[in-house]
């Protein structure tokens, strides 16, 4: 290709969203990628987790199913067709990107890009080395997992995320270090997989920063099946024998010590930069050593644009894909901007944490008279009769208007609850407008319209308070 018009860094959920946008908009388009299209997302995280996930819920289902009536026997996982299976779903959709890049008349680049000057990039492939130039530069390179000193990953006993999704057997002691949204769906996963599972986070309470009240459920349902939960404490030695890790865990109370047959390091990741000479461009990155993007996700020098986890926190593909989108646009000179005031976030544990906007104390710093109301899903007739009762909706409104500003759900299903809430959001809609929606009974989402009729004065099935 001669000099394109975009050149994107980085072919995950942000690079490879940004690339089928500017083809789309007839931008002439190349978009280099090191290793697998789709990125972290589709081949090392989001996908692969949740299909592995799926299969640790029904096998927890079956556990249950004397409860419903249903006879079984003698189940149990076939890790090789369980990771076959993960490996077909990420496999089909690494193709249908690439079928939409092609579609899209986007060139892809196999190989490893190095940013020299502003319009050169120079990309390592397979057959050797081929320079690179564009008009807009866009950098999409992701971030990649940290580990802690004497917690390196290796691959075997200390493992990273991606070790975690290629196991071929539960492992029978599971140290999970790091109470993240990462750590703790595997926690969850791995104990319905059959781990004995601890976990050690260093903060207060497991995903530190989110409301207590939503992970509170999630923990007291990981003990009550045998995990131990250790909070501000930390591993303070790891000795390797024989293919089992003995772990000393300093905890408030004391030290202990436990033998453990893995060990998952899930304690943060860091931007990837490394091969994108931000020196020498000039491009401004902050102490975390994220990019510094304003609305139009354009850095410091003009013509370059990051996106993506490359960007900061929070790291996820949906804000990733919507970057990537903005960028395009801009870059055609199209009127566009990234506007995070919604931005729902989803933790598939059990039960399932989901939220958008703002909680009761975020909207009561930011000014706001606030209202709360609340609806469990142990008065909604779809989550009896799914049998996951746990949890709750919460609905934070302006408490003149009505306002929706935002939501929080721990309960069955709440990844899929959530968009409802966004999508009031962006419409600017209030607790009365959700309320007077007829919902279908019986379903997950009436528990919404309750908390909101809850929060509009209107409660039919609970009291008015
Ligand atoms: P990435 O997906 O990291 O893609 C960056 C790409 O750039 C990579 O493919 C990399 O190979 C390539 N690259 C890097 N350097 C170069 C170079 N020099 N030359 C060429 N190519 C390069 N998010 C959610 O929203 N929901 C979830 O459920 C979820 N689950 C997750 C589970 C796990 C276990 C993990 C690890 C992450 C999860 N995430 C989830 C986060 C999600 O994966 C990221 O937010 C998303 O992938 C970010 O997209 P990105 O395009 O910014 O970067």
């Amino acid at each position: 290709m001669d000099q394109a018009d975009v050149a994107v860094i980085g072919g995950g959920p942000g690079g490879y969203v940004c690339a089928i946008r500017a083809g789309q908009l007839g931008l002439k388009t190349v978009l280099i990628e090191s290793d697998r299209l789709g990125g972290e997302c589709l081949n090392y995280g989001c996908i692969p987790s949740k299909s592995l996930i799926t299969v640790s819920k029904l096998m927890d289902k079956v556990r249950e199913a004397e409860r419903y009536g249903l006879k079984t026997t003698g189940t149990s996982v076939d890790f090789a067709q369980m990771q076959k299976w993960k490996s077909e779903v990420v496999a089909r959709l690494v193709s249908g990107v690439e079928a939409l890049l092609k579609g899209n008349h986007v060139e892809v680049i196999k190989g490893e890009a190095q940013v020299k000057t502003r319009d050169k990039i120079l990309v390592t492939t397979a057959s050797g080395t081929q320079d690179v130039s564009a008009a807009s530069l866009v950098l999409a390179t992701g971030t990649r997992a940290i580990s802690l000193p004497g917690l390196e990953i290796d691959g075997d006993l200390v493992i990273g995320s991606r070790q975690a999704l290629e196991l071929t057997s539960a492992p029978k002691r599971l140290l999970v270090v790091g109470g993240g949204a990462i750590g703790l769906e595997f926690a969850c996963m791995y104990q319905k997989l059959g781990s004995e599972v601890t976990i050690v986070e260093i903060m207060d309470q497991l995903m530190p920063g989110s409301d207590p009240e939503l992970v509170r459920l999630v923990a007291r349902k990981l003990e009550s099946r045998g995990a131990h939960i250790h909070l501000r404490s930390k591993v303070a030695s790891l000795t390797k024998d024989g293919g089992i890790a003995t772990v000393d865990i300093q905890a408030p109370e004391g030290r202990s010590r436990a033998a453990f047959d893995k060990v998952l390091v899930s304690v943060g990741r860091k931007a990837r930069t490394e091969n994108l000479n931000l020196r020498e461009l000039g491009v401004q990155a902050n102490e975390q050593g994220y990019i510094v993007t304003n609305k139009k996700m354009e850095t410091n020098v003009p013509g370059v644009y990051a996106i993506g986890d490359l960007t900061g926190p929070p790291l996820l593909a949906h804000k990733a894909q919507k970057q990537g989108v903005v960028a395009a646009e801009c870059i055609a000179r199209l009127p566009s901007a990234a506007d995070w005031t919604v931005i729902p976030e989803a933790v598939f544990c059990d039960p399932e944490i989901a939220t958008v906007g703002l909680t009761e104390n975020q909207a009561r710093a930011a000014g706001y008279s606030v209202k709360r109301s609340r609806f469990q899903f142990a008065a909604l007739g779809r989550a009896l009769s799914t049998g996951d009762p746990e949890g709750f909706v919460k609905i934070v409104s302006k408490g003149d208007d009505g306002l929706v500003l935002g939501a929080q759900i721990v309960g069955p299903d709440a990844s899929n609850l959530i968009s409802e809430v966004a999508l009031a959001m962006e419409m600017g809609a209030t607790v009365k407008d959700i309320a007077l929606t007829i919902h279908p009974h019986p379903t997950l989402p009436e528990a919404i319209m309750e908390a909101a009729e809850s929060a509009a004065g209107t409660p039919i099935h609970q009291m008015k308070t």
